[in-house]
């Protein structure tokens, strides 16, 4: 069955006492048991059966069902937050002593739950420039517990080449963990090109429009013990399962995902080659642009579709700020993938922490504004950007 079939009609749905056609939402902490027997068996894990909300709860459990149908996962668990599921995959795979091989080019947070939270229980960041095999294999050793990207880093978006890290990563018998946030799963199977765990912030193209914050991992169960340490040890003891009513509305948005995915990527292609031809605008970075130099590895590893997210450069960071102020459609706000199209500089503000030195090192500059390109008629997002640029329409 195609991917859009299964996320609308999928299976793995059990009726349930009312025979609600849409998934119900279970907002109770505790499920009943018939007897002491079958509640030990369910605690202890010897059946499946929901106990304590903290750690299993239907509405959850079907969008992770759903999420698992669609990506053949071993195993998929929802987090409330992408960063919670980012930070539950490392804490099942790293222990003191242990080194991540990982890049600089990173969300801000990621990068500095990496350099700093785990640092503090002795795991060491081994940062290198994740497009060089040669540093890459380096970089990595028998102490080393996995490499980590993100499929396309933002905001410079670079890509780096899946199979030969998988290559890197097997040799080492090690796992490749990617956060495929920025090009969904409906477009593109991680698995084929060798991730054995995809983490995302559901937060941005699933939750259909910033209704809700969430966070996936997503388990090709090449490492089972990974799925063993999540389900058995930090679910319980961090506490970060995703709630019911954000599982309920990720699933509405699992459900319009690839159409809404579609028509995002097809503006943010049609608005980045117009973009091209303002002179105000420096560069322009989109790696569904030909002569990008990520073009043909991107394609080749996500499709044909290449992601809503834009990057453009202006002259200097003054002009960024007068950009900003003067957008009316456009939004000034931090998210991507919105239905709507919001802009922001990332350098004064989800960077905004980090020293000018750290930010030459991650490449992000004061002149950089980022789109995150909505379901708007794109020629009205264009009219607005070229005003705010004060060039005439
Ligand atoms: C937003 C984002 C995150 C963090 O997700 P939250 O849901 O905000 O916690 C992680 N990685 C990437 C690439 C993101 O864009």
């Amino acid at each position: 069955m195609n991917k859009q079939t299964i996320a609308i009609d999928n299976p793995t749905v059990r009726p349930d006492a009312y025979g609600s056609l849409a998934v119900p939402i279970y907002t109770n902490v505790s499920f009943e048991f018939d007897d002491a027997a079958r509640m030990a068996d369910a605690f202890t894990g010897r059946i499946k059966a929901p106990d304590y909300a903290r750690v299993e709860n239907p509405t959850v459990t079907n969008f992770e069902n759903r999420v698992r149908q669609l990506t053949g996962a071993a195993h998929v668990t929802a987090f409330n937050s992408g960063m919670s599921a980012i930070s539950n995959v490392l804490f099942a795979v790293a222990a003191q002593g242990r080194n991540i091989v990982t890049s600089r080019h990173l969300f801000g947070n990621t990068l500095s739950l990496i350099t700093v939270t785990l640092r503090q229980f002795g795991v060491e960041a081994r940062l290198c420039d994740l497009t060089d095999l040669k540093a890459v294999d380096e970089a990595t050793d028998d102490g080393s517990c996995c490499i980590y990207l993100e499929t396309v880093t933002n905001p410079q978006q670079e890509v780096a080449d899946l199979e030969a890290l998988s290559r890197i990563a097997l040799r080492r018998n090690i796992p490749l963990i990617a956060d495929s946030t920025v090009i969904p799963f409906i477009e593109t199977s991680l698995k084929d090109l060798g991730v054995d765990i995809e983490v995302l912030s559901s937060t941005k193209y699933l939750s259909g429009g910033g209704t809700s914050l969430g966070g996936l991992v997503i388990d090709y169960g090449t490492f089972p013990d990974i799925n063993r340490r999540i389900k058995g040890d930090l679910l319980f003891n961090i506490g970060a399962y995703m709630n019911p009513y954000s599982a309920y509305q990720q699933t509405l948005g699992l459900e319009t995902l690839d159409v809404r995915y579609q028509r995002q990527a097809s503006n943010a292609l049609y608005i980045a080659e117009r973009l091209r031809n303002i002179s105000t605008i420096s560069k322009v970075t989109y790696i569904g642009l030909k002569d990008n130099p990520f073009y043909d590895l991107a394609r080749r590893q996500f499709g044909p579709t290449s992601g809503a997210m834009v990057i453009i450069d202006l002259e200097s960071k003054e002009a960024c700020f007068n950009f900003i102020n003067r957008l009316q459609l456009v939004h000034r706000a931090t998210n991507l993938f919105d239905n709507r199209t919001l802009a922001i500089h990332p350098a004064s503000t989800i960077f905004g922490n980090f020293t000018t030195e750290q930010l030459e090192q991650m490449d992000v500059r004061d002149t950089t504004i980022r789109l995150s390109i909505g379901l708007e008629d794109p020629d009205d997002i264009l009219d607005d950007i070229r005003q705010a640029l004060n060039e005439s329409r």
